[in-house]
């Protein structure tokens, strides 16, 4: 028995009903191509993202690696180890490497002698503004506003549509005075709303937390929730009940300005926070809500997407 969706007033479509109008599968749990159909509707929710833009916002596309250096002094090696991809790639010179070749030939293993690059793959799409910004010097009065996207990689495979181990995000990041980050963070609390309801989904707002890596990982999660410096938009997607994190409104405080050296011009430390658009989580959303054919989706729903 399927539980109806409330504002639908009829269940999801089941994942396994809408796979093949989304994905196609690389026989890689969470790794998928992605049909036109499902390409159209990323663009139509990025377009519709775009619209909604401060016109302050500074746009920049990061590819979908990062130094390591970087990620590794933003502290998510002490948040998220578990979920970070490095890029390996093949060392010891033309001998080290052709014996690796011939190993993998007579069937052995090439990669024990794989070395770590200077790379991992991106695991949001935020990290790398902080350090840009700060490189640029002090930020002036009114803050900074950034429009960044990136495909990002967590190792978490899993065969549930809306957890993929690479996806797109989208992301609006303001930079400045404390009061400032957390205005901004609420404006975009009450704001995003607006686009599930343009999108004929049922949605709700709830605090949360991240999910910190190990034992001393919950606590840091309690803080955070306790202290309401994440909230989620959660959208059904494989269940009504248990419904799925969509977009997400975060407040880091001091975090990144103290690590990047982010100062204002009288010098004080800068606060920032973040609106993340899950866009992979967005379209899937819209097809268990709407079905498989996007041709029988709600006018208004096409209309909104330019579909
Ligand atoms: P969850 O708790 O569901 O894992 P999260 O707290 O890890 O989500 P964030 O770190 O806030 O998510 O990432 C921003 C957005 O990126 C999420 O709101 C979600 O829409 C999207 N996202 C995160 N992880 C995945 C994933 N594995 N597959 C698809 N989208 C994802
Ligand atoms: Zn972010
Ligand atoms: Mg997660």
């Amino acid at each position: 028995m399927s539980v109806a969706d409330p504002r639908l007033g009829r269940p999801l479509a089941a994942p396994e009903k809408i796979f093949d109008a989304m994905f196609r599968p690389t026989g890689v749990d969470g790794v998928y191509g992605r049909s036109g159909a499902y390409e159209a509707v990323i663009e139509g929710l990025g377009a519709l993202i775009t619209g909604m833009r401060d016109e302050r916002a500074e746009v920049v596309r990061f590819p979908p690696v990062v130094s390591r250096a970087l990620i590794e002094k933003s502290g998510y090696l002490k948040s998220f180890p578990n979920l970070l991809g490095c890029v390996c790639a093949l060392g010891g010179g033309e001998r080290g490497i052709g014996a690796a070749v011939e190993r993998f030939e007579a069937g052995g293993d090439w990669t024990e002698t794989l070395e770590a690059s200077d790379l991992v793959l991106a695991p949001a799409a935020c990290y790398p503004v902080y350090p840009m910004a700060a490189k640029r010097g002090r930020v002036a009065k009114g803050g900074l506003i950034f429009d960044v996207a990136s495909d990002c990689f967590r190792r978490e495979p899993s065969k549930d549509i809306d957890r993929l181990q690479s996806f797109r995000m989208r992301e609006f990041v303001f930079i400045g005075a404390p009061e400032d980050a957390t205005a901004f963070r609420e404006a975009w609390r009450a704001r995003a709303p607006r686009i599930a309801e343009t999108l004929g989904l049922s949605h709700r707002i709830e605090a949360a937390n991240d999910p910190f890596f190990g034992r001393g990982g919950a606590m840091v999660g309690r803080i955070q929730l306790e202290q309401q410096l994440k909230f989620e938009l959660v959208i059904p997607v494989r269940s009504v009940d248990k419904p799925t994190a969509c977009m997400s409104f975060n407040c880091h405080r001091d975090h990144f300005g103290e690590v990047w050296g982010l100062r204002g011009e009288d010098g004080e430390t800068m606060h920032t926070a973040c609106v993340a658009f899950g866009m992979d989580r967005l379209a899937a959303a819209l097809f268990a809500a709407h079905g498989p054919d996007i041709a029988d989706w709600p006018a208004p729903v096409r209309t909104a997407l330019s579909l």
